[in-house]
């Protein structure tokens, strides 16, 4: 038999990164050190969401450290079966605001699209471990349902690309996709929402950048990066190469308990994207999913850290903070 590994990759490398990942408590126990008296307790919650992280990203944790923030993001804990009163599984209204499946019009002028039902990485603080990804993914039926419904929506300028993560999808889908985006007359912007520049650098490729701008659209991209250790230098330089070829590029973070819950640490985290040319766009308090409970930080307190973040640093480098609301017509500042 031919062993797996000598096998000849056809995919794109990037596929090949991402079908490496670890997917299995044992191997990341064994690959950082861990304790393993963490580990049942990370079986177990690793069956309610599962477990997935990109060796790039395990590369960058301090093995044997527990408190590292970067293993606090992805690693499965007993935490999440605590009792969360308050913290539900569509804290944001999404089931509500899916009309026409796929496409998410909560804001006006901004309609977003569930691309695709994956995420290159799975966070446990995230809102959307609970979506009914299956049966909303707009790239379902070739698109046909969403293009429809923004063709017939004049007051709709700019699409969100959003997921999970659309840079899952192969370049040549969504190099259809944008083309077909950029012959509706009253689209302006096209707007790709991903984790991947951050956790799967691999991915940033020429192809990409090329159907981001070939069109008549104004691209944007808006990464999601949450600690200045999650820049490491593949991903300072995929970074780099997204904003040479002129895209606009921003970033969101969520504010988490033990992760960058400090004044310090986000604005370093904000100096460091900036140098890579991205600017802060929001710091999001935790949006109250079931099983995140662990990673909320109280308001009070998310408005002091935030004030400090504001002696600390130039206006343009503090991101806005805000909290998602079901049925607000906008993000919410605090
Ligand atoms: C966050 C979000 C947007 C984008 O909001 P901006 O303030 O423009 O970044 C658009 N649609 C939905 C459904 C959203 O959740
Ligand atoms: S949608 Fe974003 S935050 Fe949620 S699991 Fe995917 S990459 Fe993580």
């Amino acid at each position: 038999m031919i062993p797996r590994s000598s096998k000849v990759w056809q995919g794109p490398p990037w596929r090949k990164a991402l079908s490496e990942a670890f997917t299995r408590p044992e191997a990341l126990f064994e690959y950082l050190r861990l304790d393993p008296s963490l580990l049942p307790a990370a079986k177990a919650a690793a069956k309610t969401f599962r477990l997935r992280v990109p060796r790039g990203y395990a590369r960058r944790i301090r093995p044997g450290d527990i408190e590292d923030p970067l293993l606090r993001q992805i690693l499965p804990a007993a935490a999440e079966f605590d009792p969360q009163p308050g913290f539900t599984q569509d804290p944001v209204g999404d089931l509500a605001a899916g009309s026409t499946p796929g496409v998410l019009h909560k804001y006006q002028g901004r309609a977003l699209l569930i691309s695709t039902a994956s995420c290159a990485v799975n966070c446990r603080f995230c809102f959307r471990r609970h979506f009914p990804y299956a049966d909303a993914r707009a790239e379902r039926d070739q698109w046909a349902t969403t293009l429809k419904f923004l063709a017939h929506n004049p007051n709709i300028d700019e699409v969100i690309l959003s997921g999970g993560d659309p840079l899952l999808l192969d370049d040549p889908k969504l190099a259809g996709l944008a083309a077909r985006l950029d012959r509706i007359p009253h689209l302006l912007r096209l707007r790709v929402h991903s984790r991947i520049p951050i956790v799967l650098p691999e991915r940033v490729c020429g192809e990409l950048l090329a159907w981001m701008t070939r069109s008549r659209l104004t691209p944007v991209m808006v990464v999601h990066c949450n600690h200045p250790n999650e820049l490491a230098d593949d991903v300072l330089r995929a970074l780099e190469s997204i904003r040479s070829a002129g895209i606009t590029l921003l970033n969101q973070s969520v504010l988490l308990r033990g992760v960058n819950d400090r004044a310090e640490v986000l604005s370093e985290l904000s100096v460091k994207l900036f140098d890579a040319g991205v600017l802060p766009y929001y710091l999001h308090l935790l949006d109250r999913v079931q099983g995140a409970a662990h990673f909320d930080v109280p308001e009070q307190e998310a408005r002091f850290i935030y004030q400090r973040l504001r002696e600390c640093l130039p206006g343009y480098l503090v991101p806005r903070m805000v909290r998602e609301q079901a049925g607000a017509a906008a993000k919410v500042p605090l």
